[in-house]
């Protein structure tokens, strides 16, 4: 079994509602339980000749988030527009940031090892973008049900180095980052309200190897005992399909995952993202966080 002779490398990306009165790029309500479809106007509905302004507030508490997670703020960070086709996403794109994110660097301490050395798991990048609608599978038989309150609700993704090697230490650190997060009062960190939301890359490798291998993405878990066990589940999963690639090498050239096995997640193999492209956002192009306003947010924290 090659169990033993393998190690989880795992980077998380931790999905996190603002705590705004209103979305990102509109002025509609972010209430939680509100009938369907009312919280929207024609900018989150993706209505023609409806244009989207940015709010302020959402970029000043994904400021607090990046200095309390030790990120540095970039001077100018630039949204995107990234395409991919789905019913609850009216657009056909979500905008985001993609090659300049709000904030890069930074880490979390979860912890000490025996000797005393601090555990930290490195930060990537953080970035801002809106959140897309829901689609509801069980409400009419036959059909689904589109509610876009949740469309343009505005969201930072924390996306961690693949730092992490065991799915003890991702419990640790997505509770010590929803302490945090919490702390910094950024937002409601409300997990069955949706506002936490994480995806996770695995990888296996033996342990003292430099070379990654070939992750899968495990997504939408709204739950860290949930992170927990797809990991655990994963690993197992991975190892298994290394033992019999390895005694099946010369005949097989490619591997297929299968489909979702684990509640609402699903697997993509790596490099999967070939069905979305992204593109600079034509209006929501570049935003100047000035070194100023940053440390103002800090200062006003900090007082
Ligand atoms: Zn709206």
């Amino acid at each position: 079994m090659s169990r033993e002779r393998y190690e989880m490398v795992v980077g998380l990306e931790m999905h996190v509602q603002l705590k705004t009165r209103t979305k990102a790029f509109c002025g509609c309500s972010t209430d939680f339980g509100a009938p369907p479809n009312v919280n929207t106007c024609p900018t989150c509905l993706a209505l023609p000749g409806a244009l989207p302004v940015l709010n302020e507030r959402a970029v000043e508490l994904g400021t607090r988030a990046a200095l309390g997670l030790g990120c540095t703020i970039n001077p100018t960070s630039v949204f995107a527009r990234k395409n991919y086709f789905y019913p609850d996403l009216p657009k056909g794109y979500q905008i985001s940031q993609f090659d300049q994110p709000l904030a890069s660097g930074g880490s979390v301490l979860i912890g000490r090892t025996e000797k005393g050395a601090d555990i930290k798991i490195g930060i990537t990048r953080l970035h801002m973008e809106e959140d897309a609608g829901k689609s509801i599978h069980d409400r009419y038989p036959g059909a689904t049900a589109i509610d876009l309150n949740r469309a343009g609700v505005p969201l930072i993704e924390i996306v961690s180095e693949p730092d992490i090697r065991s799915s003890a230490d991702a419990g640790a650190y997505l509770r010590t980052l929803k302490q945090i997060l919490q702390y910094l009062d950024v937002s409601d960190v409300s997990m069955e309200e949706g506002s936490l939301r994480v995806d996770a890359n695995i990888s296996v490798w033996p342990p003292g190897q430099t070379k990654l291998g070939t992750k899968t993405e495990v997504k939408y878990m709204n739950s860290f005992s949930a992170v927990e066990r797809a990991l655990e589940a994963e690993l197992e999963r991975q190892c298994a399909l290394i033992d019999s690639v390895e005694q099946k090498r010369e005949a097989t050239t490619t591997v297929i995952f299968p489909s979702p096995i684990f509640g609402r997640c699903c697997w993509n193999r790596s490099g999967s993202t070939t069905h979305t492209r992204i593109f600079p956002s034509s209006r929501m192009r570049e935003k100047r966080v000035s070194l100023r306003s940053s440390e103002s947010h800090r200062a006003k924290w900090n007082s």
